[in-house]
């Protein structure tokens, strides 16, 4: 079991602007990681691009810090290759809901066992505030000096209606609440998904930790298990609802595929060296 001390990076701090909602995030993954006991060599970090995506560079754990929306693909790799490792990707809503959409609805579909952590500030904020996929219509950025024109994303609707596996949604004014929630998605066996609302304080001065706690409020009684429901949550607007909003325990591509399901991962199985030759002869040109 790996401590919140020992998951830390030492004396290397991050290097995102003070007050950014990031810090609440790396604080709440370390917590969750270290209350659920795992050791920080089982945990593999994958990431794109962004002021999230650095997260990896401040986790001791092992991590990948890739291309623009490619931090999914690559997690699903690493997954295949060894799936005994516990595989987290983060990402921000321009990374995951831009770049990267098609890599969400395919890690939806395929149901592979890692957990995405979307870090949703409603901008892009690495480039210097330019509209993202979840910024508000109307909202005044850096590329819409007039408002953004677009209707925003919701990728809570977008999940559920595909029948992600888990489908949540926290935020950083409530730490403790945010823990339980990723918690709750690196023990489910399936895709996972949590949508963070989280601020830039450099760059969305409308979606501030005040704002989260005034316009959201805790899902109680609400039954996890029904889609219509879920949906009916994920489209409220008033208020948003925090909590699991949607839960489908379905076969994993892991424990579906014929080889993939084997006791052992890919890496622990020996190459069988005529096999190879054979697949050698047959591709050659
Ligand atoms: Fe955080 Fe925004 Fe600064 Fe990036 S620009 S580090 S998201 S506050």
């Amino acid at each position: 079991m790996s401590t919140i001390k020992e998951l830390g990076t030492g004396k290397y701090v991050p290097d995102w602007c003070p007050g950014c909602g990031n810090f609440i995030t790396l604080m709440a993954v370390k917590k969750a990681l270290s209350e659920l006991g795992w050791n920080k060599e089982d945990v593999v970090i994958a990431s794109g691009i962004g002021c999230s995506s650095k997260f990896p560079q401040w986790v001791n754990t092992f991590g990948l810090h890739g291309l623009h929306g490619r931090g999914l693909p690559m997690a699903l790799g690493v997954k295949m290759a060894n799936k005994k490792l516990k595989v987290i990707v983060i990402g921000g809503d321009g990374d995951v809901y831009g770049e990267g959409v098609n890599h969400f609805i395919e890690a939806i579909r395929d149901n592979i066992d890692v957990t995405l952590l979307v870090f949703d500030n409603s901008i892009y904020s690495l480039t210097k505030g330019q509209a993202s996929p979840t910024t508000p219509r109307m909202m005044v950025t850096s590329s819409s000096p007039k408002g953004n024109l677009s209707y925003p994303l919701n990728p809570l609707s977008l999940a559920i209606s595909q029948e992600c596996s888990f489908v949540a949604r926290s935020h950083t004014a409530n730490m403790t609440h945010m823990t339980d929630i990723i918690k709750k998605a690196l023990m489910h066996e399936g895709f996972s998904f949590v949508n963070i609302l989280q601020e830039c304080v450099t760059f969305n001065k409308i979606n501030t930790a005040k704002w989260f706690k005034e316009n959201t409020y805790e899902l109680v009684d609400h039954n996890t298990q029904d889609k219509m429901s879920a949906l009916v949550k994920a489209d409220e607007t008033e208020k948003l609802p925090i909590g699991v909003l949607y839960y489908n325990m379905k076969q994993t591509f892991e424990n579906a595929h014929t080889v993939l399901k084997q006791k052992k991962a890919l890496i622990e199985r020996k190459i069988d060296e005529a096999d190879m030759d054979s697949l050698f002869k047959e591709f050659s040109v």
